[in-house]
């Protein structure tokens, strides 16, 4: 089939004065469309599985905001408490209320966590979980794994996933050396490669930060034991373990892929999902290790708009929209009809790809695969998926414009959006 050139005369010129006045012209990298030909969308507005852009086109929606969106953009439910919340102000700078709510919901909901601490994004919590590792264990190494990202802190800008594995950037200019020393990396699924550094580094290491299911060099599963293993190194070398669930927290079951997995780690990051959208991070874990944070003990931490009644407010209703039964069944039902269906009309259409999906989260490779690791992640035919995010856009699909990314669905994608989606993918692959 023919696709008529999208209409994006809007976008072009708004993007064209952007790029004047924000470098790349953008707040964050991988929305510049970069590795997919370079000319993003520009979008002014989100509603259920739908987002338009500035030219009147419609799209169905498989980023979410990164993530944020599972419930579906602007849920009237999530609208309405944030209107009666803005009523009494936008933020107090002091304790509210609306933080107890939130703690009590994730802490009885996140196995790992007794106490947690709110700050504003994703990397602020990695960041500061990183120096509470050091703090309560008197230890600086840390090891990370190759195409994970935990935010854009110096530690962990090493191997990094997300946009640095988009553009292909090296480690970046402007973290210094020093700072870096002290991050060993491994490569995702490799339980022989940490013990190897725990060997190498006996005493010195403080524990092991991860993603438990990545979704930042695509989406890639743990094999069989991994999580296990790493539970067990670290008891064994009394290292701290981290989960990263900024982006599986309360995305791949409700209690993240700790509940899903049955792994208890020390310490976990949430982020994304547990703002409802607005600006939020938390980090939290073991009572007797979260007690070190100030001002219950020394390790300083803070924030002006931190708790942010707003972003309290939010969050608290995107979980009780969660809470209800069947929620996580529908993610599952819905992605997995996709993901399967994707997979099918890849072989169909002969191109080579895998991929797989976890409740409201997947991925798609353009490589035979399998795919353990951020290597064999590297194997994928980044043309092939440039070209495939092209026709999918044209089409009306709005995929995650980085072959390193996951995707991500929400409740109210619906069977129609998956079948549109599915005969869109059949068009495109049969012309790529
Ligand atoms: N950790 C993970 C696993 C993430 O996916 C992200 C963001 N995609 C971050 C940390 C950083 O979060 P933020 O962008 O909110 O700073």
């Amino acid at each position: 089939m023919v696709t008529t050139p999208l209409k994006t005369t809007k976008s072009e010129e708004i993007f064209t004065a952007a790029q004047k006045l924000m470098p790349g012209g953008v707040s964050s990298p991988v929305r510049a469309f970069k590795s997919v030909g370079g000319q993003p969308i520009v979008f002014d507005r989100v509603l259920g599985s739908h987002i338009w852009d500035v030219d009147g086109n419609k799209y169905i929606d498989y980023v979410g905001t990164w993530g944020p969106a599972i419930c579906g953009h602007a849920h009237p439910e999530v609208i309405s408490a944030l209107k009666n919340a803005l009523e009494n102000g936008t933020s107090f700078g002091a304790p509210c209320v609306w933080e107890n709510v939130l703690a009590e919901m994730v802490i009885e909901a996140v196995p790992s966590i007794e106490m947690v601490r709110f700050v504003n994004s994703g990397t602020e919590a990695c960041m500061s979980v990183l120096r509470l590792m050091r703090a309560f264990t008197g230890r600086d190494k840390i090891i990370k794994f190759e195409g994970c990202y935990h935010g854009h802190a110096d530690m962990f800008l090493v191997k990094a996933g997300s946009g640095v594995a988009t553009l292909g950037l090296p480690d970046s200019p402007g973290v210094p050396k020093n700072v870096t020393e002290n991050t060993l990396t491994a490569p995702y699924n490799d339980l022989e490669a940490v013990k190897k550094l725990f060997a190498e580094n006996p005493g010195e290491i403080s524990g092991i930060i991860l993603e438990p299911v990545v979704g930042n060099s695509g989406f890639i599963t743990p094999d069989f034991g991994f999580l296990e293993g790493l539970r067990l190194l670290t008891q064994e070398n009394n290292a701290l373990l981290v989960f990263d669930e900024v982006m599986t927290g309360f995305r791949i079951a409700y209690g993240g892929a700790q509940e899903r997995f049955g792994v208890t780690p020390d310490l976990t990051t949430l982020g994304k999902v547990i703002g409802g959208g607005l600006p939020v991070g938390a980090y939290g874990g073991r009572r007797d290790i979260m007690a070190l944070v100030a001002p219950s003990g020394p390790m300083y931490q803070a924030g002006t708009l931190s708790g942010n009644p707003l972003a309290m407010t939010a969050g608290i209703k995107t979980l009780e929209l969660l809470q209800k039964p069947g929620t996580y069944e529908y993610l599952d039902t819905i992605t997995k009809r996709l993901s399967d269906g994707l997979l099918q009309i890849a072989q169909e259409t002969g191109h080579e790809a895998c991929g797989g999906q976890i409740s409201g989260m997947f991925g798609l490779f353009f490589t035979s695969g399998p795919v353990h690791n951020y290597e064999d992640a590297k194997k994928s035919d980044l043309t092939k998926f440039s070209r495939f995010h092209r026709g999918m856009l044209e089409q009306g699909i709005y995929l995650a414009p980085s072959q390193f990314e996951a995707g991500f669905t929400s409740l109210a994608h619906t069977d129609d959006d998956i079948d549109k989606t599915l005969a869109a993918a059949k068009d495109v692959m049969s012309n790529l």
